[in-house]
Order: structure tokens, then sequence, then C-alpha cells
């Protein structure tokens, strides 16, 4: 297993569209043991393949939050197949805009059908914290952010602080 960098907004591949995986072979298990480890370091708990420039449909989420009882979850082609009316709002920050966080409504329960680590068919029904990191996730695969659901000037105030975060990180890399 390997770390992988993690893109950071603004970044033109955050918000491409990710592809349908036809199957779950070795390679594509490697790359979700990269995707777990590089999110266990972060540390974060949900990490969508674009956020390391893959534009492939997959997620790799842990919210248990003892690091001795890790329990991840790998969902490849994951697809929404019901969404709550009732919704729930958490607090919610990204890999990809470190530092910034903002409460979002989302609804509170959905259910998804996706292939598992294992290139199996499976479905889940998620509430509560899940509920929301699944859908947050998913968002990625879609090219979208968090940010995306707040107004524009809050939007335009994140990404001017991260724009200056960015250039600040490259001046220590050089
Ligand atoms: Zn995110």
């Amino acid at each position: 297993m390997s770390k992988r960098k993690i893109l950071i907004e603004p970044d033109s591949i955050l918000r491409k569209k990710s592809e349908s995986l036809e199957t779950v072979n070795t390679e594509l298990r490697n790359l979700m043991d990269d995707m777990l480890e590089t999110m266990y370091e972060a540390p974060g708990i949900g990490l969508a393949a674009v956020q390391i420039g893959i534009l492939k449909r997959i997620i790799v989420l842990d919210i248990s939050k003892e690091p001795e009882k890790k329990n991840p979850l790998f969902l490849v082609n994951p697809k929404i197949t019901f969404k709550s009316k009732k919704t729930s709002i958490y607090e919610e920050g990204c890999l990809s805009l470190p530092g910034q966080f903002a409460e979002i409504e989302r609804p509170a329960e959905c259910h998804l059908d996706y292939i598992d680590y294992d290139g199996k068919k499976n479905n889940l029904k998620a509430d509560g914290l899940l509920a929301t990191c699944i859908q947050h996730e998913i968002d990625h695969l879609d090219g979208i952010l968090f940010i995306d659901y707040l107004s524009k000037l809050k939007r335009d105030m994140i990404i001017k602080k991260l724009v200056k975060h960015k250039k600040e990180l490259n001046k220590i890399i050089l």
C-alpha cells in the first residue's frame, strides 16, 4: 500500500464526472487499499478516487471513531436508490478543502446499490453520519463539493482561503 497525494480545491479535476467500472480486479483492489491508507493518514472518514486524481466511481469510508476498531467500507459504482424526505444537518469538512467546515442539510437516510471489495453486488441502508458521508462522497463522483450547497458569497470566501493555502503549501515544497 502507498499513500497518494490528495487534490485541493480549486482543481479542475475535482469538478469532473467519474466513470463507472466494469469489474473489480487486483489492480482496482490495490487502488482501494491505497485510497484507504491515504484516508486514514490524512486523517479522514471518507475519500473518493477523484480526490487522488483518478476519475473512477470508487469510494472508501470508515466512520468508526476508535482507530483500533477499523471498519472500512469500499463502494464501487455506488448508486442511491432511495433518499428520505426527512433531512439532517451535519457540519461537513472535506480532505480536498482543508480547514473548511460548514453545516449542510441532506436526506437523513439513503439506500444504495454498489459493488464491494470482492466484486460482488451489494446494497446498504444508511442513516446518521454514514448517510451524510455516503452522499458527500457520491457528490465527489459527480464533480460536486459541499461548498456548492452554500451561498456564492460563502463559497467564494472559502475558495479564496484555499487559493492562499495552496500558495503557502507550494512555498514550503519549493
Ligand atoms: Zn470530500
